[in-house]
Parts: C-alpha cells; structure tokens; sequence
C-alpha cells in the first residue's frame, strides 16, 4: 500500500466547517485524511469525501479505534458504526487511537483489526501513540506488525528513538501535531531564519523537515490558505546546514498525556 507523503489533520473540526476544510484539503491536493471517532466528525469527513468526485481508491482515510471500544467484539463493532458515519464501504487505513496500557485490551483488539482487515472492512491497520513496549507485545502476540505508528513529532519533540525502533521494524512513522499545534514552535527564531532563506513559512519548514526525515505530517487547518501552503512543502528541500540547526530545538513532548501511563477513552 503507498501512503501520501502529507495527509490532512481533522481533530477539533466540526459540522460545516469541517466539511469546507477535507473539501477545500481535497481540492488542493491532499489524498490522505485523517479523522478518528474520537473526533465526532466522521459523518462530516465522510461527506466531504463523496461529495468531492474524487474517485474513492484516490484517497487514503485514516479513522481510529477509540480507548473506550478496546476488545474484540468491541473493536470490530466499533469499525462497523465508523463506516456507517462515514457512509463508506471501507477505511484504507484503522489505527488504534491509544494503547491504555492499564486497561490492557488492546491485543484483543488489534486481533480485530487483523480480522476486520482480511475481511475487507479495511485495507490496511496500524497504530497510534504505541511505544516500544506495546510495540513489541502486539508483534510478538500476534506476528503482526502494524503499517504505522502515529505519533506525536515535530522540531520541539523529534522522536529519534521512535524512528529508529520503526525504521528497524519496517513501520512507517506518521507525525501528529507537526505545527506543534498551540505552542510557539512557528514563531521560533531557528524556524524563523530557514524560512526567510527559503522564502517560505515557518510551517512549511515544519513539515518538510518532517518528510526529510522520512515520517508523514498530517496538518490541520481550518483556514484555505493555510491549507493550500501546507500542501505547497515539495517546490523548496532543507539543506544539511537547515537540518542541523532543527536538530537542536528538541524540547519534549507538548502533550500532557503520556501513552505509558495515561488512559485516553
Ligand atoms: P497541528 O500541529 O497540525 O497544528 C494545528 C494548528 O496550527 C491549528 O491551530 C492551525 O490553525 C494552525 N496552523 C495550521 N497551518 C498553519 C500555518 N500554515 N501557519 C500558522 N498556523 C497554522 O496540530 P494538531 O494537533 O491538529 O495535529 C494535526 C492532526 O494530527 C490532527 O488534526 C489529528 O488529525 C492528528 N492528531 C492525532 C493524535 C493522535 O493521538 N493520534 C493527537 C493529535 C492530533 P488554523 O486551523 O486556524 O489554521
């Protein structure tokens, strides 16, 4: 299966807005999307995808298996009521949202999801915010090896240790918050410089150090310009000086949940 090299980010998108956003992602260019139950919004994301004429094997959707329906039976109903919201056939891609290592169901539930997928419901599986020990436990239980971890990366929090344990397992890494959502990443003053010498934005430096590094960002915006110039990352490439200077920004995570200990439903 060939992944976009960028896809489109829904989380905190509703209703009309949301529906504007994947059709104004789509029309520019993007043919990954990426919504989750846990977004309320995949009978929107769903409805934009139909609406836009694109022929539907064009596009890549990602939905998500939320904390709340690990386990089997749990999990293959799950997918079942995200098709009906999307008024879709099938997904190309079923993550597992969050591990929630205390609960521990999700070896049940990544069971599910290789049945779901040999029955078609979707075409490929994968995961989300796993770390290296729940990364080995569902390989090691089932002989499988999910198609990707998405994960939180960008310049303030690089992952390096994540890449390298998905690059020796052959999983591809796709990058959540790659703007680092909220934070002060895009007004950076490292950022600030590459992007003048490029004559870009700081964000689309963001995200092209993201794909130079091997990993998919998936962006979100609610506004058209923003979403044009963030698909507007392959006409400029980071130099070695460029790289080595994001190198240094590692800062950690943004988030306050933390996918070893935290429980998200
Ligand atoms: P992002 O890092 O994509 O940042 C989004 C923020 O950046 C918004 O406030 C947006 O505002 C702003 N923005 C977008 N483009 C630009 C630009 N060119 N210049 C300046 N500001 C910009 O954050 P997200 O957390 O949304 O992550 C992206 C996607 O990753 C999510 O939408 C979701 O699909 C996925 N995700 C997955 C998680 C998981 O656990 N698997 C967790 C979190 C996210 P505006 O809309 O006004 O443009």
């Amino acid at each position: 299966m060939k992944l976009p090299a960028i896809g489109f980010g829904t989380y905190q998108m509703q209703g009309e807005q949301c529906v504007t956003a994947v059709r104004t992602a789509l029309d520019a260019g993007y043919r990954l999307i990426d919504t989750a139950a846990l977004y309320d919004n995949e009978a929107e994301v769903g409805r934009a995808i139909r609406e836009s004429g694109i022929p539907r094997d064009e596009i890549v959707l990602t939905t998500k298996i939320r904390g709340r329906n690990h386990g089997f039976d749990e999990a293959q109903e799950a997918c079942r009521e995200s098709l009906r919201k999307l008024g879709l056939d099938y997904v190309d891609l079923l993550l597992i949202h969050w591990p929630n290592p205390q609960n521990d169901r999700y070896i049940d539930t990544w069971e599910a999801m290789v049945e779901l997928q040999e029955d078609g419901l979707t075409a490929a599986i994968g995961v989300s915010n796993f770390t290296p020990t729940t990364l080995d436990r569902i390989i090691a239980k089932t002989g499988v090896t999910p198609l990707v971890n998405q994960i939180e990366l960008h310049p303030y929090f690089q992952q390096e240790k994540m890449r390298e344990l998905h690059a020796e397992l052959g999983i591809i890494t796709q990058a959540w918050s790659p703007l680092g959502r909220k934070s002060d990443l895009l007004t950076d003053p490292v950022l600030i410089d590459i992007a003048a010498e490029h004559g870009v934005s700081t964000a689309q430096v963001a995200l092209r150090w993201t794909i130079q590094l091997g990993n998919i960002p998936i962006p979100k915006s609610t506004s058209a310009a923003r979403i044009q110039q963030n698909f507007d990352v392959f006409s400029f490439e980071l130099n070695e000086g460029d790289m080595l200077a994001m190198a240094t920004l590692e800062r950690g995570t943004l988030s306050s949940l933390d996918p070893e200990t935290s429980e998200v439903l």
